[in-house]
Formats: C-alpha cells, sequence, structure tokens
C-alpha cells in the first residue's frame, strides 16, 4: 500500500461513491499484478489537470499503481456489472478485463473515475484472460486524444504501462494496461442489468445515484426517472451528431458500449472515414454493417429505447402509460439529432443563420461527394481554405452549380466572407487521426519501441482546427489500396 506521504506526493484524491451502492452492482476485487511494468505512454496535460504530479506518476511507485501493482490509498477496486445487447443480442458482461480504483476528486471539484484496463481477470471475464494488447491499447489512446481535440466529449486516456508480460492472441503479443479517465462509465448496460436481475428498489437506486451524478438539476423534477431518459437522450443526440459531423465511426455500438453521461467510451474497432460513404464499415466483425456510418443515428436510437424499456417501471404505475410517455422521449430522438446535425452543417460551411434551402445545399453537397468518390474531410478542408483543386469533385459541373449557390447564400448573410471562413476554421477540422498514420504511429511504437511518432501525431491531433503548416502533411491521403482498412475488437 502506498503511504500517506506518497499518496501527497502523487495527489490522487478517491472518494468513492459507486462503491456504496448495492453490491450486486458489482464485484469488489484487485488487479492481478504484473512482472515488470513500463511506462510508455503518459497524459501529461490530463495528468496536470487531474491535479496529479507528473514526477510522482513517473516514479516506480506511480508506475505500480498504472500497472495495477499497487492500490493508493482511497481507492477501492471493483469491476462493475452490466448487461447489453451486442449486435442485437442481449446478454451479461461486466468488466472482464477492467477495474474501477475509484472516484478521484480533481483539483476543481470535478469527480472521474479511474480505471484500469487489461488488469486481469474479474468474474464477468467469461473465458477471458482478462489481458490486453499494447497495440489496441495505444490505439484507444490516440483515438480517444483524438476526439477530445476535436471536442467531442470522451473517456480520456492517462497512461499506457506494458506489463512485461506476453498474452496470447492469434500470436503472442505485448500485455499492456490503459489508464482510462471518465465521467462515468455508468451504462445503458447497467442499466439492462439492474432492470433485468435487480428489484425495482435497486433500479431506483441505480437512476437517483445516476441522477446525483450526472444530472443533478433533475433530480426534483415531477417524474425524474423521465427527466433521466430526456436528458439522456439529449446528450447522445448531441454526441452522434459531433460524431457523424467529423466522420468518426465508432464500430462496435453495443448497449454497453453507449455511456450515460454522454462520453463516447470503448475504442475498439473505430475508425475515420476517408471517401464519403454512409455505407462505410471498419469492423472485421461487423458483416452487415449494422455500426455502419450512415446508421449511426439510427442505432443510438435503437440503443436508447432499450434504455427507456430498462426504465418503464420507473415512469409510471400503468404500463400502457409508461411506455407512452417512453416513446414520446425516444421519439424526440430523431429530431433533435436533425436538429444538432443541420446546426453543425451550418457552421461546417460558414452559416450563421438559417435559411430553408439549407438543407437541399447539405444534401447536394454529400451526394456529390458519394458520387466522385471525394475525401469528406479534405473536402470541407479545402471549402475551409478556399482552395478547390485536386480532387475530381472540384473538376465537375455539378459542383461549380452547388459552389455558385453556396457562395449565393453565403452572400445574403450580414456577416463577412472572413467571418464565414473563420467560422469554418473553427468547424472543420485540417486532420483526423488517418488510419495509415494509427497504424504506422502503432507499429514503430509496438514493433521497435519508438513511441515518438504516436506523440507526434497525437500532438498535432490535439489542435485539429489550428491549420498549421506542419499539419498539412497529416491530411494527405494513404497511397491506394485494393483492401478496405479493417479493425478489430476485444484485443
Ligand atoms: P468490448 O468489445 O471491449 O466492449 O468488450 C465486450 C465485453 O467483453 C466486456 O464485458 C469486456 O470486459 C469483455 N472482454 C473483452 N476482452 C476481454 C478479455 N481479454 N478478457 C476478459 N473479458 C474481455
Ligand atoms: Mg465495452
Amino acid at each position: 500500500m502506498t503511504d500517506r506521504k506518497e499518496r501527497i506526493e502523487i495527489g490522487w484524491n478517491f472518494n468513492n461513491s459507486y462503491a456504496q451502492l448495492p453490491k450486486s452492482f458489482f464485484s469488489s476485487l484487485n488487479p492481478t499484478p504484473v512482472g515488470s511494468p513500463k511506462l510508455v505512454a503518459l497524459n501529461r496535460p490530463l495528468a496536470a489537470s487531474l491535479g496529479l504530479k507528473l514526477e510522482a506518476l513517473e516514479r516506480d511507485d506511480g508506475v505500480d499503481v498504472f500497472a495495477g501493482n499497487q492500490i493508493p490509498e482511497g481507492a477501492l477496486p471493483l469491476a462493475q456489472a452490466y448487461a447489453g445487447h451486442q449486435f442485437s443480442h442481449f446478454t451479461m458482461l461486466g468488466d472482464g478485463r477492467a477495474l474501477l480504483l475509484g472516484e478521484h476528486i480533481t483539483p476543481k471539484g470535478h469527480r472521474v473515475d479511474i480505471q484500469l484496463k487489461g488488469s486481469g481477470k474479474t468474474p464477468y471475464s467469461r473465458g477471458g484472460d482478462g489481458r490486453a494488447s499494447l497495440g489496441p491499447m495505444l490505439r484507444e489512446y490516440i483515438i480517444s486524444e483524438a476526439m477530445h481535440g476535436l471536442g467531442i466529449p470522451t473517456t480520456r486516456s492517462l497512461a499506457v504501462v506494458t506489463t512485461g508480460e506476453f498474452i496470447i492472441r492469434e500470436t503472442e503479443e505485448t500485455g499492456a494496461i490503459l489508464t482510462r479517465v471518465a465521467d462515468s462509465h455508468i451504462r445503458v448496460g447497467t442499466f439492462q442489468y439492474v432492470s433485468n436481475w435487480g428489484t425495482v428498489e435497486e433500479l431506483k437506486t441505480l437512476a437517483d445515484y445516476t441522477l446525483k451524478r450526472h444530472f443533478p438539476n433533475c433530480g426534483y423534477d415531477e417524474n425524474k426517472y423521465l427527466s433521466l431518459l430526456k436528458e439522456v437522450v439529449k446528450g447522445q443526440a448531441a454526441l452522434i451528431a459531433k460524431w457523424q459531423l467529423v466522420g468518426f465511426v465508432h464500430g462496435v455500438m453495443n448497449t454497453d458500449n453507449m455511456t450515460i453521461s454522454g462520453e463516447t467510451i470503448d475504442y475498439g474497432p473505430c475508425a475515420f472515414m476517408d471517401t464519403y460513404d454512409p455505407t462505410t464499415v471498419f469492423s472485421s466483425i461487423d458483416l452487415h454493417g449494422r455500426y455502419a456510418y450512415g446508421n449511426q443515428p439510427k442505432i443510438a436510437a435503437w440503443n436508447l429505447a432499450r434504455f427507456a424499456e430498462s426504465l418503464l417501471s420507473l415512469f409510471h404505475d400503468n404500463q400502457e402509460e409508461a411506455v407512452k410517455l417512453a416513446q414520446d422521449e425516444i421519439s424526440y430522438f430523431a429530431e433533435l439529432y436533425k436538429h444538432n446535425w443541420f446546426a453543425g452543417m451550418r457552421l461546417k460551411l460558414g452559416m450563421f443563420n438559417e435559411e430553408p434551402q439549407d438543407k437541399l445545399l447539405f444534401e447536394g453537397l454529400l451526394n456529390m461527394m458519394q458520387k466522385h468518390s471525394a475525401d469528406y474531410t479534405n473536402t470541407f478542408r479545402a471549402l475551409t481554405l478556399g482552395k478547390c483543386e485536386g480532387m475530381a469533385l472540384f473538376d465537375t459541373t455539378e459542383f461549380a452549380h452547388w459552389y455558385e449557390q453556396w457562395q449565393g447564400r453565403l452572400g445574403r448573410q450580414k456577416e463577412s466572407s472572413e467571418s464565414s471562413q473563420r467560422l469554418m476554421r473553427d468547424n472543420n477540422p485540417a486532420l483526423i487521426p488517418r488510419n495509415h498514420r494509427v497504424e504506422e504511429s502503432l507499429e514503430a511504437a509496438v514493433k521497435r519501441g519508438d513511441y515518438s511518432v504516436m506523440e507526434k501525431l497525437i500532438s498535432v491531433l490535439l489542435c485539429p482546427y489550428a491549420y498549421t503548416p506542419e499539419q498539412s502533411e497529416y491530411s494527405m491521403l494513404p497511397p491506394p489500396s485494393s483492401k478496405p482498412y479493417r479493425t478489430f475488437c476485444g484485443t
């Protein structure tokens, strides 16, 4: 155990509320120690914002915490129980290879979960080894930080350690543990678990806890549980619109991978779309495209309907009334999502106000992008820079016609074209984590122990709206490949 002197030095400040919930919600256990941990990635700005001391984190006792070899004072490690619909099939899950160390209170008084991923078996491991391999943990680190840079709510990555042990996947791989930070890890699946296997009292306890933790203003609403649903619908409508606007494909939108806090979670087979195509799928197991780019809003609504179902008994004593109340909230998702997406598209195209024909302009652009296999990010980047060249799309007469209409539209608003351009810069990333860049940095790290490529990539990804000259090489597309990019989950 770390003594009090060291706790003060590192700055951990645990206060564990989840551990006070009914015992069936989790299993208390410590991480399984590892042979010889080594810190390979540390998120310094994040550590600083958490009030943690960098020098102390980099010392052996700091690293031992990230490795699960030492439990910091005040932590109460536990694996959370949850269920989930995986590719629409309902099943019992839980943290099979993760442990919540505890909730840390930041210097600003913000409560965050500190979670180890890859820290050993738990009662929910279902035959898995409880471990994670280095490549996927670094991948989560890169993509989650990129999402943060893009201004999209997400869990953050604080550190990655290698364990000094090999794990068996298709081949022997280097074991690693990721330390993840989140507003909370309460999922739609957490509610599904308690609703299915717990009592109504326990469900109320979970809902009350979640309201207090995430939506304290709703705690006194007449139907506070319906307010909970409303808030989660609102958060997800905002989140998914942000994903769509940057071309992010989550890849495994199972209900256990949807948070109540509205943060993006579980970066498994996710990737960013290059060429605009709503059917884009990266995940090797998503054979029917259930989680394709264009399906994400629909799937979010489906998941939210499962969330509403889990809460039904709390909405109203009369089942029919409860269903009606839930349906009203769920049907509101589509409207909210559209509202957010339209608002985001206006910003991407430099529009300060609304015109009824905007929808046609947006659709017109996307249809052309699809038809001419245009890169999604770079099309908006070119429009932002006012340099529409070097892409087949820009040489077509239909684009010339669209461009004229767009310019006419911008001309009718009172703001100057400079203001429009600034607005576009602030809303169109100059770069995204291109798959070949991510792979290149993972290869350098995993195969050669060279973390500099990844560090450089993360540094540019953290300010995607800066449009600095050094970023331009990161906006380049990969060399054409005959094989589609594929990603894998749970590794
Ligand atoms: P994910 O695809 O990461 O959302 O994981 C789905 C479920 O599988 C969760 O319950 C995970 O904890 C569990 N899981 C994934 N990989 C492993 C592993 N190597 N060992 C044990 N459980 C795992
Ligand atoms: Mg998951």
